[in-house]
């Protein structure tokens, strides 16, 4: 996916790098990657096919999104889950959910990563467990969505195999049995799963949550993806309701249970993290078991606060996830870190919980909790994934920190956005997409999935 063209990335106002000692003021992206980073407003050594005047426009790298359910952009500000906690929001969308059909999921997963793309993120990781009768191709629908924006993606295949009948939350219709997502699993890694640097699509493992599937499907994925190498995702003490759930069923709390089936290691990212106590979150940092915090999600389902710095000093990485859009309900990654650093300093105080750290978290920290080391950072040699942001606008004027300006007035949408070394988003709109077109298609979709 990687641009052939050599870009002279000229005057940004500020580019967030690893190391903040000397201001960037220029970058060179060759072939997809960052070749050179300048400082004094130096020229490139060499001359480049394009110059791009960055004044003005502040330079992340490429935000990383690490849980989402695409799929529930079709089911946003649903009123009767409105006002709703976990359990009985998911028990009410469910039926809704099972009516989902290929062309929806299509349009679904490109307004969701449409959605993304415009604030910024460059890589999303979906967390697709719905394969009702019709929709067994559901992660190969996604693929194609993922090439057509030239974004980067970490497909999770998910499973539901524990329905109402044998204890578990969902309806029976929804779930498939243990083979079948075996057989499919395999089949998606070999044909899709990506392993050199630059990756664009890559495959992951990720059995829904507990209470959704059974101990024989969690433990054989485990097994599976410790023989393709590829990694583990799954949701885990995301409310107080699962705890219990865990202790009933299983007779024991979700770390022992996520340990009691070989899940506890750095294969493994959780989305959510909330309960755990002082022994467990030791027990995660040690694993190196990677925490995707979704603060929104989180909020709107009143489910907790994730203890993000706990974690860290344990050993765990944090990244940010803006979660699926039934609990958000937006897929904006800039709004994302917004909202983790206002909830987390509710927990930890302001001082610890700066923009910079946050913006960590949706960048490096989130790359490492995909398993990448090839994005995530503005550094030579790295991915050229981009995302650049104007302060031209009524909620900057004023402000004086560029980098502090992004978070706290609120950026919510990027100027211009590169991938591999390639324009997706150019002055706030993306590239070869008609999106009021789209946006048509996916309401119709939408009402049309209520309707039944
Ligand atoms: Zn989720």
């Amino acid at each position: 996916m990687s641009a052939e063209q050599r870009i002279w990335i000229k005057s940004p106002l500020f580019v967030f790098a690893p190391d903040q000692s000397q201001p960037v003021t220029g970058l060179v992206i060759n072939k997809g990657k960052i070749e050179t980073l300048l400082f004094n407003h130096d020229a490139p050594e060499s001359p480049c096919d394009e110059v791009f005047d960055a004044s003005g426009l502040v330079i992340l790298p490429g935000l990383i999104n690490t849980h989402h359910h695409f799929y529930q952009t079709l089911t946003r500000a649903w009123a009767p889950v409105v006002n709703e906690p976990l359990f009985p929001w998911l028990k009410t969308l469910y039926p809704v959910w099972a009516r989902l059909t290929p062309d929806a999921l299509h349009l679904a997963t490109q307004v969701a990563m449409a959605e993304l793309l415009l604030s910024g993120c460059t890589t999303a990781a979906d967390h697709h467990y719905l394969f009702p009768q019709g929709l067994d191709n559901a992660i190969d629908v996604q693929v194609d969505v993922v090439r057509q924006l030239g974004m980067r993606a970490m497909l999770t295949r998910g499973s539901m195999s524990l329905g109402e009948k044998d204890g578990g939350l969902p309806p029976q219709h929804t779930v498939q049995t243990g083979e079948a997502i075996i057989r499919d699993s395999e089949r998606l890694i070999s044909q899709y799963h990506e392993r050199e640097a630059g990756a664009q699509i890559q495959i992951a493992l990720a059995p829904c949550s507990p209470f959704s599937v059974t101990r024989e499907i969690m433990q054989e994925s485990a097994q599976l993806a410790k023989r393709e190498d590829v990694r583990l995702h799954t949701h885990l003490a995301e409310t107080l309701d699962e705890e219990d759930f865990c202790l009933q069923t299983f007779g024991m709390r979700t770390v022992d249970y996520l340990e009691s089936v070989g899940w506890l290691n750095d294969r493994t990212w959780l989305a959510h993290g909330i309960h755990f106590n002082e022994e467990e979150i030791a027990r995660l940092g040690a694993a190196g078991t990677g925490i995707c915090h979704c603060p929104v999600s989180n909020m709107r389902l009143a489910s907790g606060i994730c203890p993000t710095l706990d974690l860290i000093e344990a050993g765990a990485p944090i990244g940010l996830g803006v979660d699926g859009s039934a609990s958000n309900d937006a897929s904006n990654m800039m709004y994302e870190a917004r909202q983790a650093l206002y909830l987390q300093r509710l927990k930890y105080g302001a001082e610890k919980i700066t923009p910079e750290v946050v913006l960590r978290w949706a960048t490096e920290g989130s790359a490492s909790v995909l398993g990448r080391t090839d994005i995530g950072a503005i550094a030579e040699g790295m991915q050229a994934d981009l995302a650049m942001f104007s302060l031209d606008d009524i909620r900057f004027s004023g402000s004086h920190d560029p980098l502090a300006a992004l978070i706290l007035c609120g950026a919510e949408k990027a100027e211009h956005v590169m991938v591999g070394g390639q324009w997706r988003v150019s002055h706030g709109q993306i590239n070869g997409l008609d999106l009021p077109a789209l946006l048509a298609r996916h309401r119709t979709a939408a009402s049309k999935l209520i309707a039944g």
